[in-house]
């Protein structure tokens, strides 16, 4: 069978009218999936757009010095059997194509008998979130045949569709809000907000579309097959995939586990639409009315910060004795501060013992000195934790380990006890973070391909995306206490940066630890706002063994948010002038 199909110029971001500086294939010519037919040049970047399989040019649409945006046709591509290049062309040239529908691995055996084992893909990843689908890109671009299995409809895995990155365009909406009504310190009065929940629904949505339609595009260009269904190993080396239509065993060589981790819940909780997980809260539904958020910790906190600045009475309740236990108590100070009185309660060292769903609304009984024996909430946003899928993937016929609590450990080659088969991503443990599983996704694709690959990172960063923000990276003085590090501790307080003060925000800290032994940094926390782009400069200074010299000698742009980390640097080093000097010790 012969396909004839137009090949256009794919998402190329926000540009358009992109120049077309060479043109790489010639109208006979038979090209190999994934060849560059075109090289485009804009201000920013070149990019080869490649071709989307084997075939032979039949027409060239383009030219150089052509100018191109999305979807502009480039060429005409003939695939299939009967395609077969121009006897015009060399006797050298490249071999004919093979037939499109070839290009599915061997390996993978239709039914569900055993894969051929002589057939092996070289690696299969288990789950497509930001941990599977690095792996699979990285192992792709390594020179691997890889398949990509993922249960759901779109790559991305809860970051992208159900995590980060929607929570982060609610988050966005948040902060505009808030900001409009701060302005009224300055002078600046806007009416109330007229918010169009299906409209901010459909941004977020939007959002989350783009990206994980890009990852799509992404899988194709590298040739990574995306299997759907949900997959299990059956033995060492296959694994097991039920999708809608069908079940399929895919035989491989190394496999990479990546799937993830889900929320978890209470106990004896009734089934009703008003009572969420963080998944149902991001569908942000219903007129505001009283939300009671169970779980004192960041994503619990930063819903409670979306559906405050949307119009919501919020209460929040806490099992231990204060928010976001993980960062040190300082560095949560100014968000409590500044949450509590927007709050209708915050109740600490209390537990909810009942959830009871009536017609009038969900009656929640609590446990705790400070709280009400019972209270009543429009609804419930249960955001308690997250336990690992680790104990659904049949690993024990692989003879994979699992912890306890769901976890597979993996070493810093992230090697599960099956040298063979690798894990990454929420599924290996704390803590739980998308930038983690991306780190580790590189390192197993690498170790696999032969590369001296290890994930062993001097800290990794957390952030809450609450208002103000709180970030920290390396160690907290709670944790340099627990392990007997002496540490010197400076804190620059934004009420004296300019920065701060000219944006209405000084509530904000810097914080940085140095290790008293070599001077280096070893642990940084900031609270305000901008404080998850902040922590990147702290976050490097840590890798690279800064100390405070290297961070107080570095010109930091005035005025800038930026300048804070230089600011707490001088303190520790002694040269601060914004401020009093330390008194010497
Ligand atoms: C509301 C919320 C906000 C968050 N915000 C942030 C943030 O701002 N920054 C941050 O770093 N982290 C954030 N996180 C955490 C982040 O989403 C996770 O750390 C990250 O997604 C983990 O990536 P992963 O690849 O390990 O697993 P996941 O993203 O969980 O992906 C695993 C994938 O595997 C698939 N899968 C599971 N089992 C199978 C199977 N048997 N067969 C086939 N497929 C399977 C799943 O469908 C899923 O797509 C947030 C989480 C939530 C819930």
């Amino acid at each position: 069978m012969t396909t004839t199909r137009t090949v256009q110029v794919p998402d190329i971001g926000d540009f358009r009218d992109v120049d077309v500086v060479e043109v790489l294939v010639s109208v006979g010519e038979h090209v190999e999936a994934d060849q560059s037919l075109i090289v485009l040049e804009s201000d920013k970047a070149s990019m080869e757009v490649p071709a989307p399989a084997a075939g032979v040019v039949r027409e060239l649409h383009v030219a150089v010095d052509a100018k191109v945006s999305e979807g502009d046709p480039i060429c005409t591509l003939e695939s299939g059997d009967d395609a077969a290049p121009e006897p015009t062309a060399p006797p050298d040239a490249a071999p004919a194509a093979p037939p499109a529908e070839a290009a599915a691995p061997a390996a993978i055996g239709a039914g569900a008998g055993p894969a051929d084992a002589s057939d092996a893909v070289d690696v299969v990843v288990l789950g497509g979130g930001p941990g599977g689908y690095t792996a699979a890109f990285r192992a792709a671009d390594l020179g691997k045949q890889v398949v990509l299995i993922e249960r759901d409809a779109t790559l991305g895995g809860v970051c992208l569709n159900v995590g980060c990155i929607p929570s982060k365009a609610l988050l966005h909406v948040a902060a505009v809000l808030d900001d409009a009504r701060d302005a009224e310190e300055a002078g600046i009065r806007f009416g109330p907000a007229e918010i169009d929940l299906d409209q901010l629904r459909a941004y977020k949505n939007g959002v989350v579309g783009r990206l994980t339609g890009g990852l799509a595009k992404l899988a194709e260009q590298r040739g990574v097959e995306v299997v759907r269904g949900s997959g299990s190993f059956t033995a060492a080396h296959e694994i097991e995939v039920t999708g809608e239509e069908d079940t399929r065993r895919i035989a491989f060589r190394d496999a990479i586990v990546a799937v993830g981790s889900e929320a978890t819940t209470l106990p004896n909780l009734p089934q009703d639409a008003r009572i969420m997980d963080s998944t149902r809260a991001l569908e942000v539904e219903g007129p505001p009315g009283h939300l009671l958020v169970v779980g004192g910790g960041i994503i619990g906190l930063e819903m409670a910060t979306v559906y405050l600045a949307l119009g919501w009475q919020v209460s929040i309740v806490e099992m231990l004795d204060r928010i976001m236990v993980e960062a040190d108590r300082d560095l949560v100070r100014p968000l409590e501060k500044r949450l509590r009185p927007r709050l209708a309660a915050l109740y600490t060292k209390t537990s909810v013992v009942d959830v009871d769903a009536r017609q009038d609304g969900v009656w929640v009984r609590f446990e705790g000195s400070d709280a009400p024996e019972s209270a009543c909430f429009d609804r419930v946003l249960v955001a308690v934790g997250r336990r690992p899928n680790g104990r659904v993937i049949g690993a024990e016929r692989a003879g994979v380990h699992v912890d306890e609590r769901g976890f597979v450990p993996a070493d810093a080659s992230q090697r599960t006890n099956v040298a063979h088969i690798y894990a990454i991503g929420d599924v290996t443990g704390p803590p739980l973070l998308a930038h983690r599983a991306t780190h580790q996704g590189k390192v197993a694709a690498e170790v696999i391909a032969g590369l001296p690959s290890r994930f062993d990172p001097t800290a990794i960063p957390a952030v809450a995306y609450t208002d103000p923000e709180v970030a920290w990276t390396g160690l907290t003085e709670a944790l340099a206490k627990e392990r007997g590090v002496a540490v010197r501790k400076a804190v620059f307080p934004w009420a004296a940066s300019g920065r701060a003060l000219g944006s209405g925000r000084a509530e904000g800290t810097t914080k940085l630890l140095f290790s008293e032994e070599d001077g280096r940094l070893v642990g940084a926390g900031i609270t305000g706002r901008h404080a998850d782009d902040l922590i990147s400069e702290a976050q490097l200074a840590i890798e690279m063994g800064a100390d405070a010299e290297d961070l107080a000698l570095t010109v930091h742009p005035h005025p800038t948010l930026s300048e804070t980390i230089a600011f707490a640097a001088e303190i520790a080093h002694g040269s601060i002038t914004d401020l009093m000097p330390p008194r010497r010790r």
